[in-house]
């Protein structure tokens, strides 16, 4: 059966918080989970960032815009995954973000939770999946959960309520050498 064909569940509607993951090597992973951020906002719901490989000092665009919005967004990194020089440190400081994004979970007045670049903890080892997953599902049970990053894991896939696979198909980097620009990238 191809994705088109399936059916939706018919049934009872219910409602539940979801897990949600947006991977895959095209751009669009963190900036979907954002346009996210920006609905529940609308809708009044108590939204929060975590970010795992930006630094503290960032300072894009998004960073501005949630500031003016009041929407908490928490950046706690050092900007590396594979390439850190200091990879202690690196997986030292994806640790902690993880454990102050896991307190959250358990909110009661918190509606949706962003972890961004998450599934760099996984794919590098630096986090056991299974402990990650095991948080993740024992969430309040109406929060909504967007983790993002490439390479998610089998498990975290099979966990996730909502999985999107974002597809490279061209990238102005990799065909014509352009770099990051403002309001596109940052
Ligand atoms: P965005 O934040 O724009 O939604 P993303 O979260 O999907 O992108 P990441 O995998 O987090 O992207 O990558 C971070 C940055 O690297 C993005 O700004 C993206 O445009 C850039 N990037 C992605 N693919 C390439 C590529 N092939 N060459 C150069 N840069 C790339
Ligand atoms: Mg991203």
């Amino acid at each position: 059966m191809t994705d088109g064909e399936h059916q939706p569940v018919k049934g009872p509607r219910k409602k539940k918080g979801l897990l949600i993951v947006n991977t895959g090597n095209g751009k669009g992973k963190t900036t979907a989970a954002l346009g996210m951020v920006l609905r529940a906002w609308g809708r009044g719901m108590p939204v929060e960032v975590y970010q795992f490989i930006k630094p503290p000092t960032a300072n894009f665009g998004e960073h501005r815009a949630a500031k003016r919005l009041g929407i908490p967004v928490h950046p706690l990194g050092d900007g590396f995954t594979w390439k850190s020089k200091d990879p202690e440190k690196t997986k030292g400081l994806a640790l902690e973000q993880w454990e102050r994004a896991k307190a959250r979970l358990q909110d009661p007045e918190l509606a949706m939770l962003v972890l961004d670049e998450f599934t760099y903890l996984l794919h590098y080892g630096w986090l056991e999946t299974e402990e990650a997953v095991t948080a993740l599902q024992g969430r309040r049970p109406m929060l909504h959960v967007v983790v993002t990053g490439r390479y998610a894991p089998d498990q975290l896939i099979a966990a996730a309520d909502l999985v999107t696979e974002m597809t490279l198909i061209k990238h102005p980097y990799r065909e014509q050498g352009i770099k990051a620009q403002p309001g596109v990238e940052f």
